[in-house]
């Protein structure tokens, strides 16, 4: 049975914690975002307020084996400077038995990176390339079978279990959702967790209407299922960046050099009739500011977007694809945005992402409610100084694009169920 941090009786109680810790770091290992960190602090510190003691547990970057530029240990002092707190380190997460039993209520446990072990994410490593499907198959079940042993020793050093890694809530590795089967009544989602799954609820399930979705970003392939879920709910649908072009070339547009995929077009195609039968406005860039090189200092000029010469290619929103996106974002009462709608990374075509971020802000300020998801998007929005100005800003880039997509997340339903 669920329960929740705000009624959950922590006294003299140990929490296990899954936070997402997964933080950049520099070469000298010194943390150069920390706000995964700072996110998970609310659920972390109520733990310690009411009794508790947490036992926390991340994994960072994707090792394969043990590996020390991955360790945990480079954050352990942040961590302790923002929990107020000194948190200790156990080394190796699946030693860490008696360090755990002598935590005291008030006191942290920071646990190495999980990742170190195959088992975390179920997935066998080291096999030979060449290797057959018989032998891949015994490999994975295998380490199968040894992450019932490695979860089960996670599961044992707490009373009870608190996700609050919204970043890994797709994944079904052991830490993220295997592990709540230990705890049927004593399992709950952090504060973090629960903001996302109320924000992606007030825009898949409780909209205030008129509902837009903003989706950008390189390619249709890669969030062909997300435009497929929202063409169903959302009354626009304003569609920019990369991935525009093959809806543009599908329509019988000249694109030039502008990123496409062929592949994709029945499927842009097929969009775009299911949003007609529906009755949802889809909104595509009229014209582009194209750049002849994926370079920063290129050229720049502006072009229909049906009619690109062949040597330019698309690189941002043009001033009047961008006044039409400002009309719909501000008569909405709902915004979803994933996405840059241009190439953001180079700061003369990243002009155009930066207005979807103010118009945002503005619909906020009119009393809309906005949620922001993916690199880019929340780049754009933190870059502009907006972060508190739109209703929720995600911290999970591909586990909110699944979880728009529909998806139930693993993470979601182990505590859930
Ligand atoms: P995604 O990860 O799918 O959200 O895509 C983000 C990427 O889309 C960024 O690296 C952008 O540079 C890229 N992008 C956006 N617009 C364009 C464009 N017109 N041409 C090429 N890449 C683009």
């Amino acid at each position: 049975m669920q329960q929740f941090i705000d009624s959950y009786d922590f006294t003299g109680k140990k929490a296990i914690v899954r936070v997402d810790f997964n933080v950049p770091l520099d070469e000298n290992f010194n943390i150069t975002d920390d706000t995964r960190i700072r996110r998970a602090m609310p659920t972390l510190k109520k733990i310690l307020e009411k009794g508790g003691a947490v036992i926390i547990m991340s994994h960072l970057g994707r090792p394969k084996k043990v590996d020390p530029k991955f360790s945990l240990s480079h954050i352990v002092d942040h961590v302790s400077e923002c929990l107020g707190v000194p948190v200790q380190f156990a080394a190796d997460c699946q030693k860490a038995d008696e360090q755990a039993a002598a935590l005291k209520p008030g006191e942290a446990l920071l646990l190495e990176n999980l990742r170190f072990y195959a088992e975390e994410e179920g997935k066998p490593r080291g096999l030979a390339e060449d290797a057959s499907e018989d032998e891949k198959k015994a490999a994975k079940k295998a380490v199968k079978e040894s992450q019932k042993a490695f979860v089960k020793k996670l599961a044992s050093y707490a009373d009870c279990y608190v996700n609050d890694a919204f970043g890994t809530a797709h994944r079904a590795h052991g830490s993220t959702a295997l592990i709540a089967e230990y705890f049927p009544n004593d399992k709950m989602f952090g504060y973090l967790m629960e903001g996302e799954i109320k924000a992606i609820d007030n825009v898949l399930k409780n909209a205030q209407r008129p509902l837009t979705a903003i989706i950008g970003g390189s390619k249709v392939s890669s969030k062909l299922a997300v435009l497929k879920n929202l063409v169903g709910k959302v009354d626009n649908l304003i569609i920019g960046g990369g991935m525009g072009y093959t809806f543009i070339k599908a329509l019988g547009g000249h694109i030039g050099q502008s990123l496409h995929e062929d592949d994709l077009m029945p499927d842009a195609l097929e969009i775009l009739n299911t949003a007609k039968e529906k009755g949802v406005n889809v909104s595509l860039s009229v014209a582009t500011v194209c750049g002849q090189a994926f370079d920063n200092d290129t050229p720049r000029q502006i072009f229909d977007i049906y009619n690109i010469p062949d040597e330019w290619e698309g690189m941002d929103a043009s001033p009047a694809s961008l006044e039409n996106w400002r009309k719909i974002i501000l008569a909405s009462k709902t915004i979803l945005w994933n996405g840059p709608v241009g190439v953001f990374e180079l700061p003369n075509f990243a002009k155009g992402t930066l207005q979807i971020a103010q118009d945002l802000a503005d619909a906020t300020a009119q009393g809309a409610y906005t949620l922001v998801g993916g690199g880019d998007s929340v780049a754009a929005v933190t870059q502009m100084g907006y972060a508190d100005k739109v209703s929720y800003v995600s911290t999970g880039g591909g586990a909110m694009l699944e979880a728009i997509e529909g998806k139930i997340l693993p993470g979601i339903a182990a505590i859930q169920d």
